[in-house]
């Protein structure tokens, strides 16, 4: 597998508390990573640490090769995320947030590619608008369309779909598998809904209490532990982790 993150034997302790318990996984270029856990498993500690935005205690987090720690801004270069608790000011236009980022990552010819991006994702008629008036479904083809402005390689995407309607929804996972399979890159998703994980993940980490307990393909899983959906092997896992991880 061809990998753009690597991760390995990833801590993080807050006092007493492991948040995340020496995590190691990897994200492949056109691969769909779902990371699933219930509320406290360690999802968001580990995409902060993944950003850089978070030290981790011990471990190593490689984006294309190169170390965050060690070579933070050439790692973060081809780096991007989006996330429900992240919205972008709300008093810009999309036409000025996406000039605003595009400054921030130093993208090349950023009016060009604003506008490839106000055309990739149906924005061209809310370029003049401000955020903060746009529809939830708005705002997060928004926040995509400037997760994609440095053309990243890795795309952490924490809950995309949280606050958006089923057709919404949809219309974004077939924008991030497309731009998955056809330009490279490799995305890990959170998500708290299985039929999500399910359609669009080529692989998903089961997370709890900071420990990957399982990891497969999300269609198959569920039979593989005796479990007729993805929901209800979910719930097992948030229930009885170590029944599960001693099977
Ligand atoms: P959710 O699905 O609710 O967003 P999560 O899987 O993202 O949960 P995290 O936010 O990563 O979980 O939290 C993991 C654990 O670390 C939780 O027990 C949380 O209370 C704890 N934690 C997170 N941030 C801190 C902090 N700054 N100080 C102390 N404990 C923290």
């Amino acid at each position: 597998m061809d990998t753009v993150l690597a991760v390995e034997a990833l801590y993080k302790r807050y006092g007493a508390a492991l948040a995340v318990a020496g995590i190691t996984f990897r994200v492949g270029r056109n691969e769909i990573v779902g990371l699933l856990g219930p509320n406290g498993a360690g999802k968001t500690t580990t995409i902060n640490m993944i950003l850089g935005v978070l030290e981790p205690t011990s471990g190593s987090i490689r984006i294309e090769g190169r170390d965050v720690t060690t070579d933070r801004s050439r790692a973060l270069a081809c780096t991007n995320f989006t996330a429900v608790y992240a919205t972008l000011p709300g008093n810009l236009t999309v036409e000025q947030n996406l000039r605003f980022f595009g400054m921030i990552y130093d993208v090349r010819q950023l009016s060009d590619r604003i506008a490839e991006l106000l055309v990739q994702f149906d924005l061209k008629t809310f370029r003049n608008v401000k955020c903060g008036l746009l529809s939830s479904g708005e705002q997060t083809r928004v926040q995509l369309a400037k997760a994609l402005l440095n053309r990243p390689h890795l795309l952490l995407l924490d809950e995309p779909t949280a606050s958006l309607d089923p057709s919404a929804a949809r219309e974004i996972r077939a924008i991030i598998r497309e731009l998955t399979a056809r330009d490279g890159v490799g995305v890990l998703w959170t998500s708290h809904n299985m039929y999500e994980v399910q359609d669009v993940c080529d692989r998903a980490l089961f997370l709890s209490h900071g420990h990957i307990l399982l990891e497969g393909d999300p269609k198959t899983l569920p039979r593989e532990h005796g479990k007729a959906t993805l929901e209800e092997l979910f719930i097992a896992v948030a229930r009885e982790p170590l029944t599960l991880s001693l099977e």
